[in-house]
């Protein structure tokens, strides 16, 4: 699950991370507040999305040449004017898709002057099962680039989880950002804090680009993308509430509902499919012959008919999906469950587009005579690759 910027700073200051003060902002007049209660004379405008780059993006109601997603302003009525322009819009970036995603809320910072722009991330290294720290010099860019062209400006290392953070983690933190004197003993609290935090909230990814040397020589988190570990959110209700339902894929927060393995693609095959491997096998599969998959689902393996009901609703609904195609190896799941959750949804959803169903293993007589007797207007197939090549054949005619 991922938090807007100014929600993760919140929570980094609790503790003991330096961040800069600020204010979120719903309407423009909530943003003039937020101006006027900061010392100035430089504020900078945010956008809150769930996506990084902001600063580099463009608003798609705006002119190509207007400003973007992150704004320095000089006084409290250009902020005001700046939250004007921005809320409401739509702001696509390098991360956001050309969809991108509707500014909803502004975050008003107090504006720091800018020495050095360094690069730190920490993630779940699962090489390792570790923690590790991402540190480079090279800030404030696309990192990807940096990991691309110069490599070795890229400093990594993980955390024995027996140890902890320890004083030696500190100095590789200042070492690789060339950082001596009161500089490195704030880069070694700033390190052991974070790991604290990264811990204690089940953090899966937190990147902070810049993380920045003020002109008064103190470090500064300038930027905060985090996300969390989906299946720790059960013991950490604070962060849970955090959460921003206008970021995210709306067929995803419903199969979330469902309790569905359910990731939206860009394709036009919508796949129903049990078994993470099997899924995965499908997509392939499709690719394979030409077309993009629409979506990943694993439907799990005791999955009940209302189940399969609501994951066949929620490819059916989406305006992407040009077939689909129902892939099931019954081994706990039952080939006669799926079929009449099918057909059940198939009732319901008034299907425009071609369904090829293959169905193997447990009950596969029951399953097939199920679909055969409902009537529906379905494709039957036998094995993987015929049901790859129907479902393709049947979206490009
Ligand atoms: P992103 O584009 O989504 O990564 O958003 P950031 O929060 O990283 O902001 C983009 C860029 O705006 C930063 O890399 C900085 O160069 C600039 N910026 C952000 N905050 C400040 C600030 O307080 N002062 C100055 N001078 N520049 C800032
Ligand atoms: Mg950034």
């Amino acid at each position: 699950m991922n938090i807007h910027e100014h929600q993760g700073k919140a929570l980094l200051k609790t503790f003991g991370l330096p961040v800069s003060a600020g204010y979120p902002a719903f309407t423009p007049a909530e943003a003039e507040q937020a101006a006027g209660a900061l010392p100035g004379p430089l504020y900078v405008v945010k956008s809150q999305i769930h996506a990084g780059g902001r600063g580099k993006g463009k608003f798609k109601e705006l002119p190509a040449a207007a400003k973007g997603g992150v704004r320095l302003a000089k006084s409290v009525e250009e902020v005001r004017a700046f939250a004007e322009e921005m809320l409401g819009r739509t702001l696509v970036t390098a991360q956001t898709g050309p969809a991108g995603k509707q500014v909803n809320r502004l975050y008003i910072e107090d504006g720091s002057d800018i020495d050095k722009e360094f690069y730190l991330s920490m993630l779940v290294d699962r090489g390792t099962s570790r923690i590790a720290f991402v540190i480079s010099t090279e800030g404030g860019m696309d990192i990807e680039k940096v990991a691309h062209d110069t490599p070795e400006k890229i400093v990594s290392f993980s955390i024995d989880p027996a140890t902890g953070y320890m004083p030696h983690h500190g100095r590789a933190i200042a070492r690789a950002l060339g950082l001596t004197g009161d500089l490195a003993k704030q880069a070694e609290a700033l390190g052991r804090n974070l790991y604290t935090a990264f811990v204690a909230t089940d953090m899966a990814l937190l990147e902070i680009n810049p993380l920045i040397v003020t002109k008064q020589q103190r470090l500064n988190l300038l930027d905060a993308k985090i996300s969390f570990d989906s299946n720790a959110l059960f013991r950490q209700q604070s962060i849970l509430a955090l959460r921003d339902e206008s970021q995210e894929d709306p067929k995803e927060i419903e199969a979330s509902k469902h309790d569905l393995a359910y990731i939206a693609l860009d394709g036009s095959i919508g796949c129903m499919v049990n078994g993470a491997g099997l899924a995965m096998a499908t997509l392939d599969i499709i690719q394979l012959y030409g077309e993009a998959p629409a979506n990943f689902l694993d439907v799990g393996g005791g999955a009940s008919e209302e189940k399969v009901t609501a994951a066949f609703r929620i490819i059916a609904a989406d305006p992407k999906v040009k077939g689909i195609l129902v892939n099931i190896f019954g081994g706990i799941m039952k080939c006669d469950v799926i079929a009449r959750g099918v057909v059940a949804a198939m009732k319901t959803v008034n299907l425009q587009v071609p369904l090829v169903v293959r169905l193997e293993g447990t009950n596969v007589e029951d399953g097939k005579t199920i679909i055969r007797d409902s009537g529906l207007n379905v494709i039957p197939a036998d094995d993987l690759d015929d049901a790859a090549q129907k479902i393709v054949n049947a979206v490009r005619s």
